[in-house]
């Protein structure tokens, strides 16, 4: 018999309530107003109530956005990185002085745990400073003559006018992991966050706004196929952008052939977690129990999926059920120690509830958890998934949701196999004492980020990113940096 958590309750919601931001779309250094334009409603994903109305943009919007977005490259591209750091240093300044109100803000919206929110905006000041200094810092090869009496220059550019779409796991974590390194680089953007999630965002374009000329930072609001392709699609964007899921990925992708603009992709995520016969169980037991539940298990990173040496798979799995049955499932509103909150809408939760009924029918045991949790809102019992098959659905695809499956293995060969057989090539850890074998596995797992010893510990200065089907480009560090930018070769005869 399974343990179910219950779902704590805040006493009184009503009094609990946030203030909202400006409900618009922020175009060309203002918010703008349509009272002919439709709106879709922004919902509490903990109790299901509509929050707001926002605008569901157009293709109209995009190309006021984009017109806006390229009059205000011509200056903002000739600002010097000093120039750009300054106005990102006190953006980052700004957001973090209102850092309470937009942690409780993404909580009401996103239902995200206030550890989370917390360290998403702590984060998100972080990746503007790292920005500001890198845009500063960043280098080119040296000027020389690599033929003779040529002297060849590399200049580096902006891109250009970049279009950007961001999902809703993240939602102000995301958009400063773009809005930071494309500004630094002297480019503009048009961003459109996601349809379940566009408050914060929006507060962040009221805060720092002012800090910006018009045009260099614009915001639209709508759907994916309907904004967000049009994103892809217009003929004065010159990259986009877009965080999501594998299906997004694609469609953007292309679209954006079509133009042969530059596309810059990070997608799902399917991180196995891979720990040998002489881990550190206790500690690899705590990290799955963090990394694999962080946001609710709504991350692409998450450390979902994981494959344990036969011989200490049953240590493993016990730790990591008690700790998973202890955790405090509930309304962010209902307390600071809420660990567990709800999935993001209703349609992600019935996703979510329909993979773990076919998990179990496909014969996965669920030794804790398993079960969609009572309404109102969208909870999923906090779970752990223990005989779960090779090649099964729930061992290679997305399930995002607070769900860690159990796999074994019986030597390292199939652990190397077995990890790298999922679509995705996010993330991944392995969890040994041996220095040698910890570092040749590493070499031989396929994923863009491989943790030893540890799981989902980011930093600005180090890139993330994917690789297969989890898109290529990079996020965080120089390397977005250089993502966001062009290199020009200049080259002068100076024979005489
Ligand atoms: P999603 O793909 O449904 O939506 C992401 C964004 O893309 C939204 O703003 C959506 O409106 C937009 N979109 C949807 N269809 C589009 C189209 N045809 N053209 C243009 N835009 C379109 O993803 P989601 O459900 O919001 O987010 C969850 C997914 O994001 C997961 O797969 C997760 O792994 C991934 N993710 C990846 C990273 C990473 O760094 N690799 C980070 C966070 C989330």
């Amino acid at each position: 018999m399974t343990q179910v958590a219950e779902i704590r309750r805040p006493c009184a919601p009503s009094e609990t309530t946030v203030d909202l931001p400006p409900l618009h779309h922020y175009i060309d250094g203002a918010f703008v107003t349509d009272p002919t334009t439709a709106t879709m409603p922004v919902i509490n994903p903990s109790d299901g109530a509509v929050i707001a109305e926002v605008p569901l943009g157009s293709a109209a919007d995009v190309d006021r956005a984009v017109a806006a977005a390229g009059r205000a490259l011509a200056s903002w591209q000739n600002t010097t990185p000093k120039e750009r750091a300054d106005i990102l240093l006190a953006a980052a300044g700004r957001i973090e002085e209102h850092a309470d109100a937009l942690a409780a803000l993404e909580s009401w919206n996103a239902g995200k745990p206030h550890a989370v929110s917390a360290d998403d905006v702590a984060s998100a000041v972080d990746t503007f400073r790292f920005s500001a200094g890198a845009g500063r810092a960043f280098t080119e090869m040296g000027a020389a003559d690599y033929v003779a009496d040529h002297t060849s220059l590399i200049l580096r550019e902006p891109v250009g006018v970049v279009g950007v779409v961001v999902p809703w796991n993240y939602p102000l974590l995301m958009a400063a992991w773009k809005i930071a390194p494309i500004l630094a680089a002297g480019n503009t953007l048009v961003l459109k966050p996601s349809e379940q999630t566009p408050l914060t965002v929006l507060r962040l374009v009221e805060i720092i706004g002012d800090l910006l000329p018009a045009g260099v930072l614009n915001v639209v609001l709508g759907t994916g196929p309907d904004v967000g392709a049009r994103l892809a699609d217009h003929p004065d964007i010159d990259l986009v952008a877009l965080t999501g899921s594998v299906a997004s990925g694609k469609a953007v992708a292309t679209t954006a052939g079509q133009s042969l603009k530059r596309v810059h992709l990070e997608l799902g995520g399917k991180a196995p977690v891979v720990i040998f016969d002489d881990a550190d169980l206790a500690a690899a037991a705590t990290a799955v129990a963090t990394a694999g539940y962080w946001n609710s298990g709504q991350e692409c990173g998450a450390a979902t999926r994981v494959l344990v040496h036969e011989s200490v798979a049953d240590e493993f799995t016990e730790r990591l059920v008690e700790q998973v049955r202890g955790f405090v499932v509930g309304d962010p509103r209902a307390g600071d120690d809420v660990e567990i909150g709800p999935m993001v809408s209703q349609p992600h939760f019935e996703r979510v509830a329909e993979f773990l009924e076919r998990a179990l029918a496909d014969g996965a045991t669920a030794a804790v958890g398993g079960v969609p949790l009572g309404g109102p809102g969208f909870f999923i019992a906090p779970t752990v998934l223990t005989g779960v098959a090779p090649g099964s659905e729930a061992s290679q695809q997305e399930i995002f949701g607070p769900v860690v499956t159990v796999e074994t293995f019986v030597d390292e060969d199939e652990a190397v196999r077995r990890a790298n057989e999922v679509e995705y090539g996010l993330a991944a850890s392995v969890w040994t004492r041996e220095v040698a074998r910890s570092l040749d596995v590493s070499r031989r797992l396929d994923f863009g980020t491989v943790w030893v010893n540890c799981h989902l510990v980011l930093a600005n200065e180090v890139p993330w990113g994917g690789f297969k089907g989890s898109g290529y480009g990079r996020d965080l560090s120089v390397y977005a940096l250089n993502d966001f930018s062009r290199t020009k070769h200049i080259q002068l005869n100076h024979s005489r």
